[in-house]
């Protein structure tokens, strides 16, 4: 028995990250805005509970909550966690520890960094303080850490009452979402996009129902079992179905309209999607014949365009839509 060499495995890294915009609502609109102005804001509940952060509504009775009060910029650390590598657009570049503070005046705490040299220096109970950044602009960042306090006891005091009110409101944010990990396709998608770099189409077909699936993952989703023969399928294939897109997408220079449309290879049972282009876009059809165009470097096909070959009869396509 010989034994072949494994195939290799493709990684790479990937990056999907988008701006989220939300509006605050009065309650987190004067947290923030309150941020900004060096005042720190909570919430009081009807059972006389000071929240910080503040929250629209009371976790226990779901009533209404709109009392907004001042608390201390001290407080006390009731937990925490070190943290010996941060990461990109974590509070410190530094290592530090995530803490709990609750500040004075406050029933409960808030999640911050704590800036110091190292996980000796931590404790729960430990006192600390706000370091407000140099430069605020309404957002829990306003906060650029916390840092060790001088004084040993709790400031005496109730929270004071505060109407929440400033003369620069801050009413929305913008949060941006960043996922960022390493991305491992698995060996069939390794062996379609290896394929791919010499301009050939794989997909893998099952031993059971006989389906090519383009591009490949690995299994049969209708029978469940592992798909193993590799076949190459097209480079031409047959426009199953299409949409004129009129709408134009961030970063990307393509004139418009334009079509995209479901394209099934020669040989595959699966259509995959791709740009239509080399015809005019109210000429595209169900059952036009396209091959791929590349471009100089490109690690996949930049569009399709026709063949010139008469349309696919609607029976060699009907399954495929
Ligand atoms: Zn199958």
């Amino acid at each position: 028995m010989t034994t072949s060499p494994r195939p290799e495995v493709l990684r790479a890294p990937l990056i999907v990250e988008f701006p989220f915009t939300r509006s605050l609502g009065p309650v987190q609109s004067a947290f923030l805005t309150g941020l900004r102005h060096c005042v720190p804001l909570g919430v009081r509940t009807s059972a006389g509970q000071v929240l910080v952060p503040p929250v629209e509504y009371d976790p226990d009775t779901a009533e209404e909550l709109r009392d907004l009060v001042e608390v201390a910029p001290t407080g006390t650390v009731t937990t925490w966690a070190w943290n010996h590598a941060p990461r990109r657009g974590q509070p410190l570049d530094t290592p530090f520890a995530w803490v709990l503070v609750r500040l004075d005046g406050a029933d409960t705490a808030l999640l911050h960094a704590l800036d110091v040299p190292g996980p000796d220096a931590v404790r729960t109970g430990l006192r600390v303080r706000i370091r407000w950044a140099a430069e605020r602009e309404g957002a829990i960042t306003d906060i650029a850490c916390f840092e060790p306090a001088d004084d040993t006891e709790p400031a005496a005091g109730e929270a004071a009452p505060h109407d929440g009110q400033f003369a620069d409101m801050v009413t929305g944010i913008v949060a941006p979402a960043r996922l960022d990990y390493t991305y491992g396709p698995g060996g069939a998608q390794s062996r379609y996009i290896n394929a791919l770099a010499d301009r050939r189409t794989v997909g893998e077909r099952c031993p059971s129902c006989h389906k090519v699936y383009v591009p490949p993952r690995g299994a049969c989703p209708t029978c469940g079992v592992a798909t193993t023969d590799q076949v190459e399928v097209g480079p031409a294939g047959t426009v199953t179905t299409y949409c004129i897109v009129n709408v134009k997408a961030k970063n990307l220079d393509i004139e418009l309209p334009y079509v995209y449309a479901h394209i099934a290879l020669d040989g595959a049972d699966l259509a995959l999607h791709g740009r239509i282009a080399g015809i005019p876009y109210d000429e595209v059809r169900m059952g036009l014949r396209v091959e791929p165009v590349w471009t100089e470097g490109g690690r996949y096909p930049d569009h399709y365009r026709p063949t010139g070959e008469p349309d696919a009869d609607y029976d060699t396509y009907k399954e495929l839509i």
